[in-house]
């Protein structure tokens, strides 16, 4: 069964023949895996709905079908499992088979006739969770837990083995012997195992590192000495305030190329400015770095960029279908009222899950905004597929916007924007790094800052820079171990609860 496509075929397929492939995909998993959902099949009783009727996700919408949050996902991660009976197992995974493509149905009947325990074989690894997925859980406060299949791991290591060969192709990281570095921290999370297969494919010597506290940044920091690796992934936060400092402080000679993976946390421009000056502290001379998109909802489907700011490349599409949206009514659970919006013009991102078994995310809202996706021709890679670009927390967004249309009945005219807000100060040198704390009630905005400059001089050197700001932030300069807070993810812009 094509579960993903080549290279070669992203950048000859057009997107409406990937379309069409993933509507065929789509309309197996509801017809034939969704009925065997408990949180699918009881919703969809409660609509009454017709299976036959949701041929496209914009029937979804159709039927008036509600989205799902993660808050009403992570009470029961269970009943989003595709848990057939014994006794329908087998034909639900015929007849999906048969929908996407019938001659792999033929030899599923043909390998029952004659193999009959090979047959129940690959059914139960086609259903069988293999491998529990853990991500952020920045949006809810609680990590989310996912289940893969035997199946789908395996397709992870393809879609990794694609991403890797294009970075290879755009980013000549073959030459010499290539040493790569994973410093996202270690377990089941998404980010280091999908690094730790990455490298794996990409490297010539996987270092095998973890960071997190598995090993101390100390020893980190001697190890890259060492063995001066090419490739370094891990969040931005970690590499710049923790592991490139420390490392520069065995003044090592890093190699003059190298690329750097950011992944798991948001980026935005000023974050990639600082964190290549922290490269350079340590010889590295031309840091390339990428971002990479993905969330443990999207399970196996991860979005690289392919060089800085081209997006991220929807390289998977037979995985996931992604779309935006806009929330027009909505509860605790659902967003029971909705409308897509066009790619261009961005919206909350929704997805389809179409990969076959394990968890499975139908009209699920992944708590991130889009700014946009293309679907043009990317003019460096030469890949046809969706670009997403600038994602954004909802809830960052929601923060932003409840704290300026306060602060606009105050003031004309203010607009702030806390993501350009942040980037700018931390374009000034003295700032090391910096928090926006919107307090719950959103009616105003504390700046937690770290700097080079003594306490006093460095709140001065603030008010001055924030001079032209419409609103008076209160200002906090605090040490940078303070504002990051060991063991906890860096929240770049948080509200108090
Ligand atoms: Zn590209």
């Amino acid at each position: 069964m094509r579960d993903y496509f080549t290279k070669k075929e992203l950048m000859e397929l057009s997107w409406r023949t990937i379309e069409r492939m993933q509507r065929r995909r789509f309309r197996a998993t509801v017809q034939y895996l969704l009925p065997h959902v408990p949180a699918y099949a009881s919703i969809f009783a409660e609509h009454s709905t017709n299976l036959k009727r949701i041929r496209s996700v914009e029937d979804w919408h159709k039927q008036a079908l509600p989205l799902f949050k993660k808050k009403y996902y992570i009470k029961s991660p269970q009943s989003f499992i595709v848990s057939p009976d014994a006794a329908q197992a087998f034909s639900a995974y015929k007849n999906y088979l048969g929908k996407i493509h019938k001659m792999e149905k033929l030899v599923l009947i043909m390998t029952a006739l004659f193999k009959p325990k090979h047959a129940r074989e690959l059914a139960k690894t086609f259903y069988q969770p293999k491998m529990p997925f853990f991500s952020g859980g920045t949006e809810s406060g609680n990590p989310t837990l996912v289940f893969i299949t035997t199946h789908q791991k395996k397709l992870l290591e393809k879609i990794i083995e694609q991403a890797s060969q294009l970075l290879q192709e755009m980013h000549d990281i073959k030459t010499g012997t290539t040493t790569g570095m994973n410093l996202f921290p270690y377990g089941p999370h998404l980010a280091w195992h999908a690094t730790h297969i990455a490298l794996d494919i990409a490297a010539d010597l996987n270092l095998s590192t973890a960071a997190g506290g598995a090993i101390p940044t100390e020893q980190l920091a001697i190890m890259a000495k060492t063995f001066k690796p090419k490739i370094i992934a891990g969040m931005h936060d970690y590499l710049k305030h923790r592991f490139f400092p420390t490392l520069a402080k065995l003044e090592p000679k890093m190699p003059v190329q190298t690329l750097i993976i950011n992944g798991a946390t948001k980026m935005t421009v000023a974050d990639r400015e600082n964190l290549a000056k922290a490269a350079h502290t340590t010889g590295i001379v031309q840091p390339t770095i990428l971002d990479l998109y993905g969330a443990s909802e999207l399970k196996e489907d991860l979005l690289p960029e392919c060089v800085p700011d081209s997006g991220f490349h929807h390289i998977a599409p037979l995985s996931t279908i992604i779309r935006t949206i806009k929330a027009k009514r909505t509860d605790d659970n659902f967003i029971t009222a909705w409308e897509f919006t066009k790619p261009e013009e961005g919206g909350h991102a929704a997805i389809w899950t179409i990969d076959g078994a394990g968890t499975l995310f139908e009209g699920y809202v992944l708590g991130d905004n889009y700014e946009r996706i293309s679907r043009d021709t990317c003019q460096h890679c030469g890949l046809r597929v969706e670009r997403i670009y600038d994602v954004n927390r909802i809830k960052d967004l929601q923060a932003q916007k409840k704290l300026t249309g306060i602060v606009e009945q105050k003031i004309k005219g203010a607009k702030i924007n806390l993501t350009a807000l942040r980037d700018e100060l931390l374009k000034q040198n003295f700032i090391k790094e910096a928090q926006l704390v919107v307090d719950k009630n959103f009616r105003g905005l504390t700046i937690r800052f770290a700097s080079t400059l003594p306490s006093k001089e460095a709140t001065n050197a603030a008010k001055k820079a924030l001079a032209g700001l419409e609103i008076t932030p209160v200002l906090e300069c605090v040490p940078l171990e303070e504002l990051l807070q060991k063991g906890k993810k860096f929240e770049p812009i948080l509200v108090e609860k």
